[in-house]
């Protein structure tokens, strides 16, 4: 294995202004996608090799999809002729020099002309170390795979044990945060507890499975309208999801959940969904940042720095429309990032810079099969089977690759037909840090050993 100090970023001398863009989610893919046709050289720096369609991730996470289904690799979006000028390297941002206009990585330095930071969010578990710990985050493929085997693992384990108490553990699942990553894992739990799990595990009572989606607000889906939140709650009760609202989890050791209330519930799976934060990086000055995000004007000019941008989720553009900025979805991602490929083309020719107007184009979540939710465009809430429809179509139409579109609807209609979830494999087993129960019972399928 080579060293960091062996290895070096090797990007051609620019000969066009160097644009350098950290993060290749939806802000950063988009940004550098409009770009890279223009007068710019384009280097990408990203801590993984593909752009996660996120999501999709719950579906990982509950066997629905296997992750390369879910997410493209950058260089294949990056490969053909079209990108000429384009330069991907694989390594993990530190921190920037604005004063130099340098950007540090892993492996070395940069000078960047503009610099582009779309580094997105990572989990915010509000200074609890004991939750973050032991919880289950859903940001990253790992995640998503981590829960899988957590959750198999958890199945198989119920089906041997002939303690009770150890089994109803088990078999509890709490879902903290009850926002769209919440109530759609919800939701995918029911179903695979309703169709797939008694047939797998015939000895299990699933009767006993309990799902809890556990809410600090009043209400599930804060983000979406009363009206959304209204129908979710009643399709979530119908598939016996026990909702906790105005809940807060105190702490988590592993075994118990302890709630603000003083309940507790036992549980091997506590699933984090309750809160993010940006994914910042050092160098950007303390006056621009706020509540963990980067402040930035209409044009996503970081303020009080020069040539340094931010798009997507890590930044804040206050308005009067959006006093707490643009919503944590991809479609403010997205558009920023087209938005400024624009624009940094209109700088460099000198030419009046585009203010970014948010054009809402709805929100969307699904909490089962026939059951989704759909904030439209003009203040209209559906629900039910059209609901279904336009969110399975509009996930459809803005996942990358056609190899992964034709993969997702083909599992998701085998899947329709069948109510199969193919992709219940332990592939790479959990085993919590320091917890020896786990490791020695996952020991015996070493082949090694
Ligand atoms: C589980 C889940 C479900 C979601 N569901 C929906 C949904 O249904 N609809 C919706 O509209 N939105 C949804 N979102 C939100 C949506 O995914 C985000 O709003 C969107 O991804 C923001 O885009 P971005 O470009 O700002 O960041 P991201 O897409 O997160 O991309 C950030 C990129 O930066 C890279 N990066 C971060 N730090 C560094 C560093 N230091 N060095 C190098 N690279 C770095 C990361 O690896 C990543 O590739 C969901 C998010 C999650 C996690």
């Amino acid at each position: 294995m080579l060293r960091e100090d062996q290895l070096s970023l090797n990007i051609p001398a620019a000969t066009k202004p160097r644009v350098v863009i950290v993060g290749g989610g939806f802000g950063g893919l988009n940004l550098a996608k409009k770009l890279s046709n223009k007068d710019f050289q384009v280097v990408m720096f990203d801590r993984q090799n593909y752009h996660g369609f996120w999501p999709l991730l719950y579906q990982v996470a509950t066997a629905g999809l296997e992750p390369d289904a879910i997410a493209e690799p950058l260089r294949k979006i990056f490969g053909s002729d079209d990108y000429q000028d384009f330069h991907f390297r694989l390594v993990k941002v530190k921190g920037i020099d604005p004063t130099t206009k340098t950007v540090h990585t892993l492996i070395g330095d940069m000078h960047y002309d503009y610099l582009v930071v779309a580094t997105g969010t990572k989990s915010n578990y509000f200074g609890n170390d004991q939750i973050k710990k032991y919880s289950f985050p859903l940001k990253q493929i790992p995640d998503a795979l981590n829960l899988r085997s957590q959750l198999l693992q958890s199945f198989e384990q119920a089906s041997m044990t002939k303690n009770p108490e150890i089994r109803q553990s088990l078999l509890n699942i709490v879902i903290v945060g009850g926002g769209p990553t919440g109530v759609e894992l919800a939701g995918a739990l029911a179903e695979m507890r309703q169709h797939v799990l008694p047939t797998d595990y015939p000895g299990l009572d699933f009767s006993q499975m309990n799902i809890y989606l556990v809410e600090g607000l009043d209400r599930v889906l804060p983000p979406m309208s009363a009206e959304a939140s209204v129908k979710t709650k009643k399709y979530l009760e119908e598939m016996d999801i026990i909702i906790k609202l105005n809940t807060l989890v105190e702490s988590y050791d592993g075994n118990v959940a302890t709630l603000k209330n003083g309940d507790q519930i036992r549980t091997q799976t506590l699933i984090w969904a309750a809160g993010v934060s940006g994914a910042l990086i050092d160098g950007m000055p303390q006056e621009s940042v706020e509540r963990g995000r980067i402040l930035v004007n209409q044009y996503n000019q970081v303020q009080g720095v020069e040539d340094v941008y931010a798009i997507g989720d890590i930044a804040l553009m206050k308005s009067e429309e959006f006093p707490k900025g643009h919503p944590g979805v991809a479609q403010p991602a997205i558009q920023q990032g087209q938005l400024l490929a624009k624009n940094l083309d209109r700088l460099v020719r000198n030419e009046p810079l585009e203010p970014f107007k948010y054009f809402d184009k709805g929100s969307l979540a699904i909490i089962g099969r026939n059951r989704a939710v759909a904030d439209l465009p003009g203040n209209k809430t559906i629900g039910g089977f059209f609901a279904w429809a336009i969110w399975l179509f509009v996930h459809i139409a803005y996942l990358v690759g056609f190899r992964n579109k034709l993969v997702v609807v083909s599992n998701w209609l085998y899947r329709f037909f069948t109510y199969e979830r193919g992709t219940r494999l332990i592939i790479r087993p959990f085993v919590r840090k320091g917890d020896r129960v786990k490791r020695k019972f996952f020991d015996q399928y070493d082949t090694d050993a």
